[in-house]
């Protein structure tokens, strides 16, 4: 049996999006409105320094499904999601730019998946328009590089762009997490997934907000908040120097024994012993930090998905 939708939340996070807020507004209204549900779509002014608030207030006395929130500063797009996801009230939510990259138009094809039975729909990009091709190419190195490390089943190549049910947002809402990583929080909370492909295209207006800055910080989220491998990787280093200084001191010795004793290879052998032996002890901490860490992010040990019968409901 299909779901029933009765309310769908869009949560905008916007950060100095003035010139593109109003167009955006318009084309998600045209999406919503022929759902036939009830909608509402959360605008989130990340701090902006531009009118976007001054905007945001325009559109709200317009229509009353658009509502706003302020942050007294720039917080962060995964900080500025958080905060629209908190504030849904919905039965699912769409998390979209405010920029028209993620065209509203997926949204309709997202809903048809919840409706199908999906917890998480994700947009996958077939194709990114109007990127440079630094973007490009590193978002395509760094998607690959996140799977291979982290245990998380990250989709490649998806961005925020997502339709989530309540019950993922409200686990991710419990995740308070400093440093978030929202499509590897999804993903880790294990309800069904499902990917709808779209093209990304070109800003409607104005530039990234996403500066170099913001994404590494991004990048480092997302592989630190899913991976202990950085951190083990100077055990396997470290062993690795052991084995090869190990190795050819051997070699030195069968060496000297032909042509005599000399003590400065042995001193530099010695050296190599010693920092390997550093690292790999710095690896063998860096798993117990990584497991206090672990703890110290406070997530649940396993969440409930249903629960049988009704009257067992909490
Ligand atoms: N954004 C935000 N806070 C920030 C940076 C960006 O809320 O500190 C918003 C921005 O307004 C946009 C979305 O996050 O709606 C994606 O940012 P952007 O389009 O600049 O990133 P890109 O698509 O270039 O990766
Ligand atoms: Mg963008």
């Amino acid at each position: 049996m299909k779901r029933e939708l009765n309310k769908l939340s869009a949560v905008v996070p916007a950060y100095n999006e003035q010139e593109v807020l109003p167009m955006f507004c318009e084309r998600i209204t045209a999406v919503l409105e022929p759902l036939g549900c009830d909608y509402e779509i959360i605008l989130v002014d990340d701090g902006s320094r531009d009118d976007t608030w001054k905007v945001i207030l325009e559109e709200c006395s317009k229509d009353s499904h658009i509502r706003g929130l302020r942050f007294a500063r720039n917080f962060g797009h995964q900080l500025a999601v958080t905060a629209g996801m908190d504030a849904a009230s919905g039965d699912a939510l769409v998390v979209i730019d405010a920029d028209l990259q993620d065209p509203p138009e997926v949204i309709v094809e997202m809903v048809e998946k919840w409706k199908e039975g999906f917890d998480v729909v994700y947009g996958k990009r077939k194709k990114r328009e109007g990127e440079t091709l630094f973007k490009k190419l590193t978002a395509f190195m760094y998607y690959r590089l996140l799977k291979s490390m982290s245990g998380t089943a990250i989709p490649l190549d998806t961005g925020d762009f997502r339709l989530l049910d309540k019950r993922v947002a409200d686990v991710m809402g419990k995740m308070r997490e400093h440093n978030r990583f929202l499509r590897g929080l999804s993903a880790w909370t294990g309800f069904s997934q499902c990917p709808v492909e779209y093209v990304r295209h070109e800003r409607a207006a104005g530039k990234t907000k996403y500066t170099l800055k913001k994404m590494f910080k991004l990048a480092a989220d997302g592989i630190i908040g899913y991976s202990s491998k950085p951190l083990t990787m100077a055990f396997f280093i470290g062993g690795g120097a052991i084995g090869l200084t190990l190795a050819s001191m051997v070699a030195l010795l069968v060496v000297q024994l032909i042509n005599g004793f000399s003590l400065l290879p042995w001193l530099l052998a010695l050296l190599f012993l010693l920092c390997g032996t550093t690292l790999a002890f710095m690896g063998v901490i860096g798993a117990y930090v990584a497991r206090i860490y672990d703890e110290a992010k406070n997530r649940p040990l396993y969440i409930i998905s249903e629960h049988a019968g009704t009257e067992l409901q909490p």
